[in-house]
């Protein structure tokens, strides 16, 4: 399974490439996903992030995230290798989760590398700018756990997630454009070795190509009825 921000849409949190909502209207979200973006601007992109962590925070995982909960629970060898970085899989219930972009919640130091622990995540954010913390190691700034346009993917995630890939007999992706790279190769790996490719998305992406299904239809409602239909096939 490969899941990208449209899985977490019906949770309220919205998609890069889909309307950006309130205080953020204003700015393209790529532009503000980089190391070059925070070298120029640390308290707008740490505040973005602050942002995002609180509205994060403050959803909850919907149907779609349930039913993966439940599959995973009965086929142990389910695998969600996800592109976002909220935590609404886990809250939902899943383990097996692989963050191939990092996570909102493991700040980190921009120097040093070291995590930063115990920043506390404010109900709310109001304001666009925020200093970022400093390193309690070396006094560097902190920044968001996340994996930046213009970074590479780490590499035990990338080969964890390949691996997935080529093993797997079906590869379900919900929720993804398929232009952001690495990730966008998963389903042809998983095609070309041999798995079946279902697409849950309500409108065609680079992942249609690759597909043996294309359901048109939202994650929340897709997920369930597919679940469903794999338990009683089981
Ligand atoms: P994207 O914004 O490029 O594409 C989202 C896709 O989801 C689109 O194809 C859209 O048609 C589809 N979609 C929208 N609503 C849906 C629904 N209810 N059910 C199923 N599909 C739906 O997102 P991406 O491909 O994940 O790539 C963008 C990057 O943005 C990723 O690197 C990701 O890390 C990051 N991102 C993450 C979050 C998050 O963690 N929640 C949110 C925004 C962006
Ligand atoms: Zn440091």
């Amino acid at each position: 399974m490969l899941s990208g921000a449209g899985m977490s849409a019906e949770s309220g949190i919205p998609t890069f490439r889909g309307a950006q909502n309130g205080l953020w209207s204003r700015f393209d979200p790529e532009d503000l996903a980089t190391a070059d973006a925070f070298r120029r601007d640390k308290a707008l992109v740490w505040g973005w992030y602050v942002w995002r962590m609180a509205f994060a925070r403050a959803a909850n995982p919907h149907a779609g995230h349930m039913a993966l909960a439940k599959l995973g629970s009965i086929k142990p060898d389910l695998a969600i290798i996800t592109q976002n970085v909220d935590d609404l899989h886990e809250r939902a219930g899943s383990w097996q989760v692989l963050h191939l972009h990092g996570s909102l919640f493991a700040p980190r130091c921009f120097a040093c590398a070291r995590p930063f622990e115990g920043f506390e995540i404010p109900e709310s954010v109001a304001d666009l700018r925020l200093e970022p913390p400093r390193c309690t190691h070396c006094g560097g700034y902190v920044r968001p756990g996340v994996v930046w346009f213009g970074e590479s993917v780490t590499r035990e995630a990338w080969k964890a997630a390949e691996a997935h890939a080529r093993q797997c007999d079906l590869m379900v992706v919900v929720g993804t454009s398929g232009v952001v790279h690495p990730a966008a190769l998963l389903p042809a790996i998983a095609k070309e070795s041999g798995a079946r490719v279902v697409e849950i998305n309500p409108i065609s992406s680079a992942v249609s190509g690759n597909a043996d299904l294309a359901w048109r239809s939202s994650a929340a409602i897709a997920l369930p009825a597919l679940v469903e239909a794999l338990e009683s096939n089981s």
